[in-house]
């Protein structure tokens, strides 16, 4: 079988990925990956074949980066029109000459899942947050600057559209690509007990396979607990947050580790205490494996990963993606939300901590879900799916 697989250049869509393009390839089928620089080493080490699409990302000023990193949804959807239109030439032959059997496209990969219906390709969805559907998006609460970004930015992208058309791609809206309609086969990682509104979605066409994760033993945290916070490695410029965060800590009877992201320079913070360190990047299972207490941005990831392990978690999200995994993991029993004039405030953050820390319900509700999500049946299921709807 040969498989087309397409995904955005972002760690939280490419990361769960990798195990189940590993389980297709050790199953002797080929998979040619479109993906970027920036993650070539992570899909050539599962045996794809990979093919770098940075090339045809369509060149941006300073302040289109800037709305790009504070996740406009109106940029990211034009840039993601243009990518479709500069890949358009070399998707037309790639189809032709390498004939694949089916395609699988990350939920908001326009380039992905347009190609897929320009050529009437067999296609699965991969989807590495919630299913989006009528229901499930009322999930999501968008601040009144996204809303705002959405509505002004409408005319933009009805030009961007307009210019697919005579390329042959039937587009309705962005809107209509990104969600989840109730007959796309379509791979999610998480639990139908985490997923919201999971009984709107049917057997036939959704697989619930549960995290992807690259598993790590827990270790032992008798000791000091360590509390860990990451604001994930998309919008974490935040340094009001981690200063908050070393005042809070710095000093007290917890450890204080922070994953800061590339954009901001630890230097900033000044010399920090010694029961606090800051990194640019960590491997976060293996901090899982030994935290206490997770102060997450509940990028689905993130929270995925803190509750397979059974962490529990504070959350402070920062965009309506991420207010609805707050939500939900704050329903499910296996976080606090963390209020933005709390996250201000040394002394109230201190306590929420620490409150968290001793909070045994929070620890029973992550254990809860450690179990429902390892009950899932993982990567080797989606690689089944993928074979069911190619057919082979
Ligand atoms: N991550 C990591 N080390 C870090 C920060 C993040 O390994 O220091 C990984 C994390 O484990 C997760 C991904 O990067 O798999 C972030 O994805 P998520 O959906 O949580 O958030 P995003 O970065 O897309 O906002």
């Amino acid at each position: 079988m040969r498989v087309l697989w397409f995904c955005i250049p972002a760690y939280g869509h490419t990361n769960p990925t990798i195990e189940v393009v590993r389980q297709l390839v050790s199953r002797g089928h080929e998979v040619r990956y479109y993906s970027f620089e920036e993650f070539r080493q992570k899909i050539e080490d599962t045996g794809a074949q990979f093919v770098a699409c940075d090339a045809y990302l369509p060149p941006v000023s300073a302040k289109v980066e800037r709305k790009l990193r504070n996740v406009s949804t109106t940029e990211m959807s034009v840039q993601s029109f243009r990518t479709v239109a500069n890949l358009d030439p070399i998707l037309s032959e790639e189809v032709a000459s390498w004939q694949p059997d089916v395609v699988v496209t990350d939920s908001a990969c326009f380039w992905g899942k347009l190609t897929a219906a320009k050529y009437s390709l067999p296609w699965v969805c991969s989807t590495t947050t919630f299913a989006f559907n009528e229901q499930s998006s009322k999930y999501m609460s968008h601040s009144a600057a996204e809303i705002a970004d959405m509505v002004l930015g409408m005319p933009r992208l009805n030009r961007e559209i307009r210019k697919l058309r005579p390329l042959g791609y039937k587009v309705k809206s962005a809107l209509d690509i990104v969600t989840n309609k109730p007959d796309d086969n379509t791979i999610v990682y998480t639990s139908r007990l985490f997923q919201p509104c999971s009984e709107t979605f049917d057997k036939e066409h959704y697989r619930f396979v549960g995290p992807s994760v690259c598993d790590v033993a827990p270790k032992d945290k008798s000791g000091r607990p360590l509390v860990y916070a990451s604001l994930g490695t998309v919008i974490n410029d935040r340094p009001g947050f981690y200063h908050a965060l070393v005042a809070a800590l710095g000093g007290s009877d917890a450890d204080l580790l922070i994953s800061c992201g590339k954009a901001f320079d630890p230097v900033r913070l000044g010399e920090v205490p010694g029961n606090v360190r800051v990194e640019h990047y960590v491997d976060q299972m293996e901090v899982l494996s030994r935290t206490s207490l997770f102060v997450t941005h509940c990028g689905m990831n993130s929270a995925s990963e803190g509750m397979w392990m059974g962490v529990p978690e504070l959350l402070f999200p920062l965009t309506g993606e991420q207010r609805a995994v707050a939500r939900r993991v704050a329903e499910v029993g296996a976080g606090k939300l963390l209020e933005e004039s709390v996250a201000k405030d040394s002394l109230a953050l201190r306590n929420a901590v620490f409150a968290a820390l001793a909070d045994e319900q929070l620890r029973d509700g992550a254990a809860k879900m450690r179990d429902n999500l390892r009950s899932c049946a993982g990567p080797a299921d989606a690689a089944d799916f993928i074979e069911q709807v190619a057919g082979v």
